[in-house]
């Protein structure tokens, strides 16, 4: 079932994703090479309960960590670990902070160091593009699936892939509520949005096939191919004219 919140639960929505959206940020300054992915994992816990949050991964279903730490091949769930990050690498930070009862949720994907490579430099625009796409749907009166449609458009348009296992949700009490935000689908299918819904958008994108492998640790999801993949996501507030991002990169991209 889909809840609905109220605007004072939309409020508290975006108090938990503004401390998600600035935790990005701090872990995003250390993300130089040298830095361990365990190193970053501490800052983050660390900055999320010195600001009166609570880890949301950390536990969830036996997570061992507060990030998901995704690099290079790894798609999402990465855990974070002590080897150290290159020159070269991309990395997607994926947090989730929980305040007064309520969860946000957002991941960037960034570089370590300058991109060298045009094809990735193309991938992170590709994937952030196609992110504000899906929000740009989130509008009341449109229907799920035109935010999956637009997605998988954007993205295959540009000759890269949607992994389809994995999907946006709902979030509000819990981390991942209904319904299920594709990446791929029809447009004018699926329920019609309305306000009161929302929803993390949450493309993860490979640069070469689209198939995954899971590793023996039970999380780490990897392109089978072992091409890079990017992930970005936003938690947005479903509009009447207009999607409310209730998370944000502005930290991140004033670093
Ligand atoms: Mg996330
Ligand atoms: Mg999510």
């Amino acid at each position: 079932m889909i809840y609905l919140k109220t605007e004072e639960e939309i409020g508290q929505i975006r108090l938990s994703n503004q401390l998600v959206a600035k935790t990005l940020a701090e872990v995003g300054k250390y993300i130089k090479p040298g830095v361990t992915t365990l190193q970053l994992d501490h800052i983050a816990e660390e900055f999320i309960r010195d600001n009166g949050g609570e880890p949301s991964f950390l536990g969830y279903n036996g997570f061992p960590n507060t990030l998901c730490t995704s690099v290079n091949d790894v798609v999402i769930h990465g855990i974070p670990n002590n080897v150290e990050l290159k020159d070269g690498d991309i990395i997607s930070v994926d947090c989730g902070a929980c305040v007064n009862g309520f969860h946000g949720d957002s991941c960037f994907t960034f570089s370590v160091g300058p991109i060298k490579d045009n094809k990735v430099a193309a991938l992170l625009k590709t994937t952030k593009a196609a992110l504000y796409s899906g929000i740009g749907c989130a509008v009341e009166g449109r229907r799920l699936g035109d935010i999956s449609s637009v997605i998988q458009k954007e993205v295959e348009s540009n000759g890269f892939s949607i992994v389809r296992e994995f999907t946006g949700h709902g979030v509000g009490r819990r981390l991942h509520e209904e319904p299920l935000v594709r990446n791929y689908g029809n447009e004018g299918s699926g329920i019609k949005l309305r306000r009161g819904m929302v929803i993390a958008i949450e493309p993860m994108v490979n640069m070469g096939k689209r198939n995954v492998t899971f590793d023996k640790d039970g999380w780490t999801v990897r392109t089978a191919d072992h091409c890079p993949a990017a992930h970005f996501e936003h938690t947005v507030a479903v509009g009447i004219e207009k999607a409310e991002i209730l998370s944000s990169f502005e930290f991140i991209e004033t670093i």
